[in-house]
């Protein structure tokens, strides 16, 4: 392979942390391949407007913001192919990243593959997704002012997320299919002090009721085997995060729940193998910060590279 076929940087995945790297890194003048898997913009092409992403008064489409972070990386000379990667190498450098049919090389790597959230899997729930089911209290929970909404879960995020809601919703259910929760007892206290927050119990989600927007759940109790329906606007997942990283396990450092370590700053454990965005944290999981860390991944890289020129 001549030296004009390696690549300064490959990076994996075009969410918003991957085409911030990609336009650092291609201002810098190094040669920049975007992987970009079958989904380009990631998580936010699912959601509608963001109205929280700085410089956008009156919000901005999700794939808008994502196409316009895409042209702006162009801008500066990176390039892009969209094929799902099959295999990394890690083991050697340069690294061998195989993609499609074909084989990249890279100088070094920034992993930024996000996360999915994780879903029921039901069909009424793809149906109706974005017309009242979603995934982030954050970005849409503004649409359901006055409104009744459910959030599944019994984590740190069913809380937070659904104290976030109270400020918009006249009434919050929080459905946990479980007797205990995993929430720490400080979240679960103000979610319970909370007069707009309901707790339902042993209780799974069957189905999402509504044809064109969501009216309502159908509700399972867990203990007796009922079934009952529940009236709602809109229902919210905060099922847990699958981070995007299956492909890199027993190559660089995970975490139990399998998000990326950073060793060195967002460097991983692999000298010349940086992460940013979802994939790494799964604490704040705003555009913003997978942008902000997207930016740092493409510094570090950059000057790593120049330490070795
Ligand atoms: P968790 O994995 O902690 O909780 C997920 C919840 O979803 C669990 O209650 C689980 O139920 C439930 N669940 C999982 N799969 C399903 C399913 N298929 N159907 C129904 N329910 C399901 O995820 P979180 O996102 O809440 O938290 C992730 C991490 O982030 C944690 O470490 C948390 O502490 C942290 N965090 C911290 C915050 C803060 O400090 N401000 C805010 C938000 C998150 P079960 O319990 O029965 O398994």
């Amino acid at each position: 392979m001549s030296e004009n076929q390696i690549f300064d940087v490959v990076i994996i995945g075009a969410g918003p942390s991957g085409y911030t790297a990609a336009i650092y890194i291609g201002r810098a003048q190094l040669k920049t391949l975007v992987i970009q898997g079958w989904q380009p913009g990631g998580q936010l092409t699912t959601t509608t407007v963001i109205e929280n992403f700085p410089g956008f008064r009156d919000g901005i489409d999700g794939k808008k913001l994502m196409e316009e972070m895409k042209a702006q990386a162009e801008r500066f000379g990176a390039q892009f192919v969209m094929a799902d990667i099959l295999k990394a190498d890690f083991s050697k450098r340069p690294f061998t990243i195989t993609a499609g049919d074909k084989e990249y090389v890279g100088k070094s790597v920034i992993i930024a593959t996000g996360s999915k959230s994780r879903t029921l899997g039901i069909p009424s729930e793809k149906k109706l997704w974005a017309k009242g089911v979603s995934t982030c209290a954050t970005c849409d929970g503004f649409f359901f002012r006055g409104k009744t909404v459910a959030i599944l879960g019994g984590g740190d995020s069913a809380m937070e997320e659904a104290n976030f809601l109270t400020k918009f919703a006249n009434k919050v259910y929080i459905i946990h299919r479980n007797e205990a929760f995993r929430a720490s007892k400080i979240m679960l206290d103000r979610a319970k002090a909370n007069p707009k927050i309901e707790m339902i119990m042993n209780t799974t989600v069957e189905e999402v009721l509504g044809d064109t927007k969501v009216t309502g759940l159908r509700l399972k109790d867990n203990k007796t085997g009922k079934t009952s329906e529940l009236i709602v606007d809109g229902m919210f997942l905060a099922i847990g995060h699958v981070p995007v990283t299956d492909l890199f396990k027993g190559q660089i450092k995970l975490d139990q729940l399998g998000f990326i370590k950073h060793a060195v700053n967002t460097m991983t454990s692999v000298e010349g193998i940086f992460a940013a965005g979802d994939c790494v944290d799964h604490r704040y999981r705003q555009a913003i910060t997978a942008a902000g860390m997207g930016c740092q991944a493409a510094i570090d890289a950059n000057r790593w590279l120049a330490e070795r020129q």
